[in-house]
């Protein structure tokens, strides 16, 4: 997933991680800048400055996005969401926030502070550039990183969920009508015509011969399209399951598993008869769920015991039975098992939850 990367620090408590294709832009726009750009922009340097001025300014503009991505973050610090990262990826960058706003005031301040750096940023470069006597080189970085930070602010003020302008928009109508899914639906709509439109440019820009601007909108296009969708159908979620606690979801009937059974009998004993993909395992009350079988060679079943693989029951393994279903579905479809635990009073299992339960209930409600 193009969300998820490798954590290079952490800023106010936020991890930064950067997604492996995150270099293969980098590189792209770096080469991009060095090779036409600033030759155009400003001639008659040496081969060496353009590649150096293409690579800081390649780097400079994902620190303005990711600048932008912490606009967005610390405002919905201060309006108590948490966020669980920022990831630099091929198509710029996302502030993962922990949770959805729960009022559109809210959601209007975390969206219009990522443009509103953006355009900072933009203004911050076009005063310095005011200023005299800047060497050829460094005005150049500047004019482009002015450009750039304008172009950043203009594209996410696009009106189409999930950009910044689409939850502008969604704030808008939702403060307007009250109607926190008719808002997402509307402006999903219009995000997912302005993500065509941008495939539509790239293949248009690919038959005219421009294969790697082609390509890249033909992809932004359809990331954007599959971003709407989430969207939209998170919200769709939301409603069906509000109200909604995981002891009303759970299954009570838990077969739960000795750590010292052996994989061989796990198998005969619990997996062929009631064709669940993982027991919670039970050692003087303390409950560990665990992932079996598929992962381990069949040869070895008959010695590995349930202890040797067993996952550590960590609080992305367990609910509580009176906690939203919701926030608990959040965290099951991030966890490896799909399926957790229900643990009253931090340890007395009541139930197991399983994003199948889940999904039974929300085709029943929606
Ligand atoms: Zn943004």
């Amino acid at each position: 997933m193009i969300t998820k990367g490798q954590r290079i620090f952490t800023i106010r408590g936020i991890p930064i991680e950067i997604n492996y294709s995150w270099f293969l832009i980098v590189a792209l726009v770096a080469w991009s800048l060095a090779s036409h750009y600033f030759p155009g922009q400003v001639p008659g340097l040496a081969p060496r400055t353009y590649w150096g001025l293409g690579i800081v300014s390649a780097l400079a503009l994902f620190g303005s996005v990711l600048l932008h991505e912490l606009g967005h973050s610390v405002v919905a610090q201060r309006n108590g969401i948490a966020i669980r990262g920022i990831t630099l990826h091929i198509f710029g960058g996302i502030a993962k926030l922990s949770r959805e706003a729960d009022s559109p005031g809210v959601e209007f301040r975390i969206a219009v502070a990522g443009p509103a750096v953006s355009f900072a940023l933009a203004l911050g470069c076009l005063l310095l550039l005011r200023l005299p006597g800047w060497p050829e080189p460094a005005a150049a970085l500047l004019g482009y990183l002015r450009f750039v930070n304008f172009a950043v602010a203009i594209f996410n003020l696009v009106p189409g969920f999930p950009l910044d302008g689409g939850r502008i928009l969604r704030a808008l109508l939702w403060w307007w009508r009250g109607d926190l899914q008719q808002a997402t639906r509307v402006t999903g709509a219009i995000g997912g015509g302005f993500a065509f439109s941008l495939m539509f440019l790239g293949v248009v820009s690919f038959a005219l011969g421009n294969a790697v601007q082609g390509i890249y909108f033909l992809f932004i296009g359809i990331f954007l399209k599959q971003a709407a969708d989430a969207s939209v159908q998170q919200v769709a979620w939301r409603q069906a399951l509000q109200g909604i606690t995981v002891g009303d979801v759970m299954a009570r009937e838990v077969v739960t598993v000795d750590p010292d059974l052996t994989l061989a009998r796990l198998a005969d004993d619990l997996f062929w008869r009631h064709h669940f993909a993982s027991f919670p395992v039970t050692e003087g009350g303390r409950v560990v769920a665990l992932k079996v079988l598929r992962d381990h060679p069949r040869a070895r079943w008959g010695e590995v015991r349930v202890r040797e693989v067993m996952l550590p029951f960590g609080p992305d393994l367990q609910a509580g039975p009176r906690e939203a279903a919701l926030d608990a579905f959040a965290r099951l479809s991030q966890n490896p098992l799909g399926r957790m635990a229900v643990v009253e009073n931090g340890e007395r299992l009541v139930g197991y939850l399983s994003v199948k339960d889940m999904l039974h209930i929300l085709a029943l409600r929606s």
